[in-house]
């Protein structure tokens, strides 16, 4: 199998337009994702967001800065070279503000994970994970529910 394809058989692309895309392989202790290249008889363990990201636009693993994602969900790959990506080039994310303050950005910000514990932003990654590699995005209330940073098992209160 070509290594994209690899790639792309571990994410769990959202229903809706400007949804996340969901990595579902390891994830590691810091909440993001790994994903293990075995190229030329060695062994590399990458971001897969990173790995998107160097997808989306040709440019070599090492051959970019640290990336943001807009979203705040670390598994998220979403990586496009279009105005629908969820992740940016350090200084690009200005460009996303100067976006959201327009009120052009589909995404919607309702995202929680900011303000939790590094220990926190592991669980919920793999929760997560957990969640769409059973299922995908077939119990899309509970997938929703982990991206607000609730937790699914929780009873609603109303
Ligand atoms: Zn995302």
């Amino acid at each position: 199998m070509d290594i994209a394809d690899r790639f792309w058989a571990k994410v769990a692309k959202g229903p809706a337009p400007g949804d996340c895309w969901l990595w579902t392989g390891a994830v590691s202790d810091d909440g993001y994702g790994r994903f293990t290249l075995n190229q030329g008889g060695q062994t590399q363990a990458v971001r897969p967001h990173r790995f998107a990201f160097h997808l989306a636009y040709g440019v070599d693993l090492d051959g970019f800065g640290a990336l943001m994602h807009d979203c705040d969900v670390p598994i998220c790959v979403r990586a496009t070279a279009g105005p629908d990506t969820h992740l940016w080039v350090g200084d690009a994310r200005l460009n996303m503000l100067d976006r959201l303050a327009k009120n052009r950005d589909t995404n919607g910000s309702n995202f929680r994970w900011r303000g939790l514990a590094r220990r926190h932003f592991a669980q919920q990654s793999r929760a997560l994970r957990d969640e769409v590699r059973a299922h995908g995005w077939n119990r899309e209330e509970r997938v929703r529910a982990i991206l607000a940073g609730a937790d699914p098992d929780a009873p609603t209160l109303f």
